[in-house]
């Protein structure tokens, strides 16, 4: 019954714009609720990182083609804004529901694009549809307050849209990252223009195909492709009022500064270096397959990936422990069920890891478990590395400054909780970090005195569901207002507060006043 009319001519629209079965095919645009297809000449090629076949080609979006996407966003604006709170509502409740009926399709294209595992992939999927259900709230979300401030005088605040929003993604979670983004933006009255990393496109197209079908207008959503030539024109179009940014250091600041300078509202989600505190009073069995999971699931290429494991005193016997628990894990393709450890995104991704690992190895780290060697049959060409395990290492050294994005853990030692929380604090970044022991004071203590935006406690990746926010810090976020949760609805919307007048009789002989009214 929700699959309308509408929804079917884009499916058709899509399909036509597909290449011959032996080519790849093209990505389309999707401007206007149409899927167009580029008119550009420069195509990025999307390699399956399992294979390095090409899957997919993505246009560098023309200048006419964003100017066309950013029209139709400013026109869809005037109209989407006035729809009543209930009909945005009712597509939220729509779109979380053919999400939920298409989880399979987004999956295999994250694991065809990405290289993740079937079942992460799911898990991508679902950590961006539960952003979606809680968008389903928007009217309590957006509910303003009011006031009697003075006889017959009533403040009361509204929250309203800001127009056109961006969005800009990495690669690392196809899915749930431009699901972070959009729909909460168009819940709260806005129109969109996202663009997906170049790298996997995949899943945003079939997120766009789906938003059609549950009603969502022409031009409230708009996907746009492309590298810096697209981002510079979100960053520089007057039309854009907001940017949401998540991904790499470089990229987040540049767009941050650039944005900010066009007098945008931006948040920008970073990298990361999170550290994982071990205490001796731990449950041995429970922390090492923790910890494990955490360093080498997704291949290391989560922003909250637990990457760096502090050693607190004895807890250092168990790292030979650790390292059988990696050794144990499977890499291979992500379609075949007993994978444990997928591809890495590119060659040239596996490339620079392997030089981190080299550096640490020169500079006086410990190598426990190498994965460099590691050689899938059938799949020789996939970017695949192994477990790999760096132990005695050293703040100074670059595999501990700089962020691996990789199944690479890096172990240091110390002798007492004070020593880890310094070395923490003292890591430029601040996104996550765990602490596993059995003491409640210790864990009071550690998220006291941790400065770390997202603190687990015998939970290794602690992001939090969308009805908190996703609340990274120092290093790894600039701007003020977090994703998703309240905060996410803060960053789309404006509060306008209305103070109003209203007598119950005709005014009495009242004389002007030139002093500042106090409303006494
Ligand atoms: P990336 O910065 O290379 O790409 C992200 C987006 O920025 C892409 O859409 C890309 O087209 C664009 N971009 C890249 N370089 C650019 C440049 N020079 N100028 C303008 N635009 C540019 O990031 P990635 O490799 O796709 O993603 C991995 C990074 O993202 C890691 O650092 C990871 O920690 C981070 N990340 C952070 C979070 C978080 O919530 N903190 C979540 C996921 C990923």
């Amino acid at each position: 019954a929700r699959r309308s009319p509408v929804g079917q001519a884009h499916l058709l629209r899509l399909l036509s714009t597909t290449a011959p079965a032996n080519e790849p095919p093209k990505t389309p645009l999707y401007i206007n609720g149409e899927f167009i297809q580029s008119r550009t000449k420069d195509w990025i090629e999307v390699h399956n990182p399992a294979t390095q076949e090409v899957v997919a080609l993505v246009p560098q979006a023309t200048p006419d083609e964003l100017q066309e996407a950013s029209r139709s966003a400013a026109h869809a604006f005037k109209t989407w804004r006035k729809t009543s709170v209930l009909s945005r509502q009712r597509m939220m409740f729509d779109y979380q529901a053919l999400i939920r009926d298409h989880m399979d399709e987004l999956a295999r294209s994250i694991v065809t694009e990405q290289g993740k595992t079937f079942v992460d992939a799911k898990g991508d999927v679902l950590r961006g549809l539960q952003v979606v259900e809680a968008a389903t709230s928007i009217p309590d979300l957006t509910m303003g307050q009011r006031l009697e401030v003075a006889k017959d005088m009533d403040t009361y605040s509204i929250r309203e849209p800001l127009g056109v929003v961006a969005g800009i993604c990495p690669f690392n979670f196809p899915a749930m990252i431009p699901l972070w983004m959009f729909p909460l933006a168009i819940a709260c009255g806005n129109t969109t223009l996202i663009k997906p990393s170049e790298r996997d496109p995949g899943a945003t197209m079939i997120l766009a195909r789906l938003a059609a079908e549950a009603g969502i207008p022409a031009g409230v959503l708009n996907v746009v492709h492309g590298s810096v030539n697209t981002v510079n024109f979100l960053c520089d179009d007057p039309a854009v009022r907001a940017i949401s940014f998540v991904g790499s250091d470089h990229a987040g600041k540049y767009i941050y500064d650039r944005g900010s300078a066009n007098g945008k509202r931006v948040q920008a989600n970073l990298g990361a270096k999170n550290h994982g505190v071990i205490m001796p009073d731990a449950d041995r069995n429970h922390t090492l397959n923790q910890l494990a999971g955490a360093a080498f699931g997704a291949a290391g290429q989560r922003c909250m990936a637990l990457s760096t494991a502090v050693f607190v005193g004895e807890s250092r016997e168990w790292q030979a422990d650790l390292v059988e628990r990696a050794r144990a894990l499977k890499v291979g393709q992500g379609f075949d069920a007993d994978t444990d450890v997928g591809p890495v995104i590119s060659p040239q991704a596996l490339e620079r890891i392997h030089g981190l690992i080299q550096s640490g190895v020169d500079e006086g780290a410990e190598l426990l478990l190498d994965g460099r060697q590691v050689s899938i049959q059938g799949y020789e060409r996939g970017n695949f590395l192994g477990p790999t395990i760096l132990t005695k290492v050293r703040p100074e050294m670059r595999c501990y400054q700089e962020e691996i994005f990789g199944p690479v853990l890096v172990c240091l030692e110390v002798k007492t909780l004070d020593e880890a929380l310094e070395l923490i604090n003292a890591n430029r970044y601040g996104n996550g970090t765990a602490i596993f022991t059995r003491s409640g004071a210790t864990a009071r203590k550690f998220q006291q005195e941790v400065d770390a935006g997202q603190v687990g406690i015998n939970v290794p990746i602690p992001v939090p569901l969308p009805m908190f926010s996703f609340t990274g810090s120092r290093g790894s976020f600039l701007g003020d207002l977090n994703f998703y949760g309240r905060s996410g609805v803060s960053f789309y919307t404006n509060i306008k507060t209305i103070t109003s007048l209203w007598r119950a009789e005709d005014a009495d002989h009242t004389t002007a006043s030139v002093n500042m009214p106090t409303m006494h």
